[in-house]
This record gives C-alpha cells, structure tokens and sequence, in this order.
C-alpha cells in the first residue's frame, strides 16, 4: 500500500489537520501513526468521523510540542496517555503506545502501562480491522493481525484469543455486533462463539457505554442478521424482549413471529437512533396482550400501553436523554392508532404529538416500516401512508391549526375575560382547538371566546 493509496483523491480538511499533527510528532523527533477507525474506514473509502493516532512520546513532550506550536491542548486522558488537540478545528485524540490491563467500569482500562513498540500498542486493540497503524512518509500499512485480509473478507476477528478479550472489556462484545452491522460484516466462528459464551459479562458494563455502542449497532446499514443470530446479547441488555422470541402471533396479517417482526422492522425504518429505538421497542408489550377470537385468530388489542411501560423501563436503565425519551415513548404509545385519512384526524395526530411535525414524519416512518415487516397482503397501506405524509404537508402549507401556539386565543386572552389562571385554562384551550381541528368554529379571538359560552 502506498501514501497515494491512502490518501490522495479524497483527502479531506480533516485528514489534512491530521497529517499536520502527525508531522510535528515526527519533527520532534518521534515515531507517530493513525490508527484504528481512522485507517480502517478510509481503507473501506468510508467517510471518516474522527482521527486517532498513536506515538511514542511522552506524554509531558506530546502537550510542549502542540502548545509550543500554537495549539489548544486539553489534557483528556493524562492516566492514560491520551491528549486532545485542536488543529484546524478538528479535535484529534493522541495516544501514547500503551498495553491495557482489565477495564473498568467506564471508558478507560485500570491499569495502564506504557510500551515502547507499535507493535505492542497494536496487539491491546480490539479487533484486526482495527489494529492497522498507517504512516504516510513511510507509506506502509502495519499489518501484525492480517486485519486488510479479513477487511476484504468483511470478518470481525479479535486480536488474539476472543474469550479473554472479552473478560477484559465486556463492551468489546457489543463493539464486534456493532461494527458488523455497520460495515455488513460477519463475526469469525471463534470470535462469535466466545461472544454467545461471554454474553452475561455484559452486566459490568456501564450504561452509558453499552447505550453508546448498542445505539451504533441499531443505527448501521445491517442490524437485522444481528438482532437474530446474536438474540442473547440483546436479551441481556433488554430482556424486555425477551417474551417476543418466537412468539407466533396467530394472524394472517404478520408471516413473522413479534420477535423477527420487530428485527424487521429495526431494519426497515431510517437510521436514526429514535426511528431505530422505536421500532425496537415498539410491540414488546404483545406478548402480555396476547388474546384469540373464537376462529383462534390472534389479537393483541392495547399492546402499546405495554410497550411503552416497557420502553420507559428501558430508557431508564440506559440513563436515555429525557427529550428522546419522551419522544420516544410517545411514538411507541401511538404507533398503533388509526390515523384516517384525513385532514381533520391528520390534525388531531398532530395535536396528540405535542404538535411536532417532526414527531408525525417518524410516526408515519414507523407504520410504514410495520407494514413491510407485516404478511404481504398488509403492502397496500404503504401508499395510506405516503397519503397520510401528504395530507400533513397541505396542513402545514395551509398553516391549518393543530397546537395551542397556533391557537388565536391564548391564557393571556382568557385572563382579560376576568377569569383565574387554572387547570381549566388548558381544558378551555383544548376544547377551542379541537372545535377549530373539527371545523365546529373558526380560528378567531371572538368566534372562539363565543363557542367557549364567555363573555366578551
Ligand atoms: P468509530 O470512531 O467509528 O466509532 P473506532 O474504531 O475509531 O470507530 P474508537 O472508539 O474511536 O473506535 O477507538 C479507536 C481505536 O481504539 C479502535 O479502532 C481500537 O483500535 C481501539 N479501541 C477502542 N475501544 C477499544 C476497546 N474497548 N478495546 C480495545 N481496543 C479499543
Ligand atoms: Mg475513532
């Protein structure tokens, strides 16, 4: 592999800022490499979110030489070697070559002992993908692990022996699922085994981390052959899901039990961490709900409420942000609601979700999404959907109200009618809106305060 290879035509702002900083490490007198995601992606001619390098200097020499230089230096990870520095605008992680001990509970190893070789900096790495330096004067890729091979191949295989790779840091089971949903990869027989032996190890890992990485494996192009073959792992961290495995739903509406329905699902809305946490949680309360009519056909009536209990129990044992928590239970809660098609039930939707526009575009990503992992004859509500999408853009084009904001009454208004501010207030201003959403009165001050029977 030559430099030309790795870093001509699309060479970025970001790369270049790299470069800069791998060159002081070098006039400085030092050896310095990019690493990791950094070579792995740009080897898949992937776009590259963040650069990581690694060198032999010390680390007091690593902060004098970026400060002198005119750099903003912040000392991120003195225990363990790493400095972030800010060239150009890009924060670049800097690391010293060091060999982990066993990790902690958080992001960083306990013990920590600094190395004198890449070579011994590379074998700590995770993953052979992963564990491929790169430096551009030198235009050689390190290679100890035949990580480039298994690159090509698309194989996930830990550096060394998987199971005590896992002991050390449980997370690095979730980082293998995750960048195999993301690059479409496969997991190495071995690597995978020690995964279905190591699942329960999961347990010392803390929230934030499993979050983060759980997130990313939702989010990537293939989390579908994922959900399935690695169920374990999933149930470990959400055993909410767990009744959903293999639950026949009785009904010829759906060709998939709840558990690959909702693997399909996942797969089948975009890939955004809502959309994704959503569709994952959307049906966990079937199973609680199940019933059958007399032609022993299954029903889940209310499911959703269910769902949602079980979402929330889940939201709060990852530590979710409250704002995506709350969007997120809100969908599940409606994801099942028959929205007519039209405009008038397309407002009272909107009304319902907080009027979010934003908040109704997922909703209809996410029917849409249950219906293509539903039986085949379920595939002509696809165009309701798309009709559904339409309806909500002529609302809003038309500037039609669905929220108290865009209400031509207001608490102020009720206030100078010589009223007391109250819990009624809001009864009031819902009673207005829903009578404007009907067309049971226009949306006017006067015609308003008339049809609430107050006097002017
Ligand atoms: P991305 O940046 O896309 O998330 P990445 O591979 O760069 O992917 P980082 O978390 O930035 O992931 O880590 C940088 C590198 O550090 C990895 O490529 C890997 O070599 C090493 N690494 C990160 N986490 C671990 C871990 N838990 N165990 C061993 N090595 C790790
Ligand atoms: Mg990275």
């Amino acid at each position: 592999m030559t430099s030309e290879d790795l870093f001509s035509p699309k060479d970025s702002a970001l790369r270049k800022a790299a470069c800069l900083a791998l060159s002081l490490l070098e006039d400085g007198g030092f050896e310095a490499y990019f690493v990791g995601g950094f070579i792995r992606d740009t080897l898949l001619n992937r776009p590259i979110n963040d650069a990581d390098l690694t060198t032999n200097a010390p680390y007091e020499s690593m902060v004098r030489l970026f400060e002198n230089a005119g750099y903003t230096v912040h000392r991120t990870g003195e225990k363990h070697g790493t400095v972030t520095v800010v060239v150009e605008g890009f924060p670049l992680e800097i690391t010293r070559y060091r060999a982990d001990g066993a990790y902690e509970d958080h992001r960083h190893p306990t013990q920590v002992t600094f190395v004198s070789t890449l070579e011994e900096d590379l074998a700590r790495r995770d993953f052979t993908i992963n564990a491929m330096a790169y430096n551009p004067r030198i235009g050689a890729l390190v290679d100890y692990h035949n990580g480039a091979n298994d690159l090509r191949r698309g194989i996930i295989r830990c550096v060394g022996d998987p199971r005590q790779r896992f002991q050390e840091d449980a997370l690095r089971i979730l980082r293998a699922l995750r960048f195999a949903s993301q690059l479409n990869f496969t997991l190495e027989p071995e690597t995978g085994l020690a995964i279905h032996e190591s699942v329960e190890l999961l347990c010392s890992v803390s929230a934030e981390r499993l979050y983060s990485e759980f997130t990313k494996l939702l989010c990537g192009q293939n989390p579908f052959p994922i959900l399935m073959e690695y169920s374990d792992v999933v149930f470990q961290l959400i055993p909410e899901l767990k009744e959903s495995w293999k639950f026949d739903q009785m009904t010829p509406y759906h060709k998939y039990d709840v558990y690959e329905h909702i693997a399909h699902t996942v797969e089948n809305v975009p890939a955004t961490p809502l959309c994704r946490w959503i569709a994952l949680m959307h049906d966990a309360g079937k199973p609680a709900h199940f019933t059958r009519d007399e032609k022993g056909v299954g029903h889940f009536k209310r499911h959703a409420i269910t769902s949602e209990l079980l979402a929330r129990q889940v939201a709060e044992r990852f530590k979710m942000p409250r704002d995506f928590t709350e969007d997120l239970l809100l969908i599940v809660r409606r994801h099942d609601d028959v929205v007519e098609e039209t405009p008038r039930a397309v407002k009272r939707m909107l009304f319902k979700l907080g009027g979010r526009p934003d908040l109704f575009e997922v909703l209809c990503d996410m029917k849409r999404a249950d219906t293509l992992s539903q039986a085949d004859r379920c595939l002509p509500r696809l165009e309701m959907v798309e009709h559904l999408r339409a309806i909500a853009a002529d609302v809003l084009k038309e500037d039609e109200a669905f929220s108290l904001k865009q209400l031509d009454l207001s608490g102020e208004d009720l206030i100078a009618l010589g009223l007391k501010p109250g819990p009624q207030f809001s009864q009031l201003l819902n009673a207005a809106l829903e009578a404007v959403i009907d067309e049971a009165c226009p949306n006017e001050k006067e015609a308003l305060i008339s049809y609430l029977g107050l006097k002017q």
